[in-house]
């Protein structure tokens, strides 16, 4: 029989990232990482550590921890995840903050703001925002049905309250008007060298095709048919993308336009206000 020092080291030695193998080994067991530490002479059944040789096999190949524990921290909220969605990112945190500032900020003032996450995957932004704030009314859509059974369990799990549409970008919204729509959308370029170590994720998630930025311009063309005047929209757009998203906001006569930067420096979310005529700033980014 193996004890848990071993198969710890046998993980690392099949390339399986320590902390990695530790969490996969705890979920195994069903016991917290730290059990783990204090026993590492502990004797593992044959199945379940036939089992964990398997999950380090497919952490070897590249399948996201996420997915093989079912679960990813997000804005300090644990969210289950499936292969049906996205593993939500760190930098996606960025967005959330930015939409608490404006909720705690300009937006102050509205009693019951209306939010939208469009494309909502695990359902991370939106249930972060609404954990944040509790006077805001969220709701969520998504394409994937799928998908959005994953983000309604998460909302029931953190007794969050979140009306879930289902289609695509803005169709499910027709005749609503939002004060904040904040979204994540698939901004990769096709071709991008980046989506093969990504194959584990849905592609529909991460890629729109052509130059990546097809999602990201209907998002923009349809705000204004849904944005109340001094309304925000908040997208997340890929390190490169800056200019051309702000390009888009600009024309579609947002004002206040600026990009913030992520956690490595990187352009990585671009917002703006719906028409009040204010001074575009075209050219700011934020640290
Ligand atoms: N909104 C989700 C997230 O940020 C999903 C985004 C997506 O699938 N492109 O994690």
């Amino acid at each position: 029989m193996r004890r848990v020092a071993d198969a710890l080291r046998d993980a690392r030695a099949a390339g399986v990232d320590r902390l990695d193998a530790q969490l996969l080994l705890a979920r195994r067991l069903q016991r917290p990482r730290s059990w783990l530490l204090a026993h590492d002479d502990a004797e593992l059944p044959d199945a379940l550590a036939s089992g964990f040789d398997d999950d380090c096999r497919r952490r070897a190949s590249g399948e996201p921890l996420a997915y093989l524990i079912d679960e990813r921290e997000f804005h300090g909220l644990s969210l289950v995840v499936s292969p049906a969605v996205l593993v939500p990112r760190p930098e996606t945190e960025g967005l959330v903050d930015w939409a608490l500032e404006l909720l705690d900020g300009p937006l102050v003032g509205l009693a019951r703001p209306a939010v939208a996450d469009l494309g909502t995957g695990s359902g991370a932004i939106a249930i972060a925002v609404a954990h944040g704030c509790a006077r805001a009314s969220v709701c969520a859509t998504d394409i994937s049905a799928e998908a959005l059974e994953v983000a309604r369990g998460n909302a029931r799990q953190h007794g969050i309250t979140i009306e879930y549409l289902h289609g695509d970008w803005w169709q499910p919204l027709a005749g609503r008007q939002l004060d904040l729509v904040l979204s994540n959308p698939p901004y990769i370029a096709d071709g991008d060298p980046h989506l093969e170590a990504l194959a584990h994720e849905p592609l529909t998630a991460l890629t729109p095709g052509g130059d990546g930025l097809g999602a990201l311009r209907c998002i923009v063309d349809g705000a204004g048919r849904h944005l109340r005047p001094g309304g925000w929209l908040l997208l997340e757009h890929g390190h490169d993308q800056g200019d051309a998203v702000r390009g888009l906001l600009v024309d579609a006569g947002f004002a206040s336009v600026s990009t913030r930067a992520d956690l490595a420096g990187l352009p990585r979310c671009s917002g703006g206000r719906q028409g009040l005529g204010q001074a575009i700033s075209h050219d700011r980014i934020e640290g």
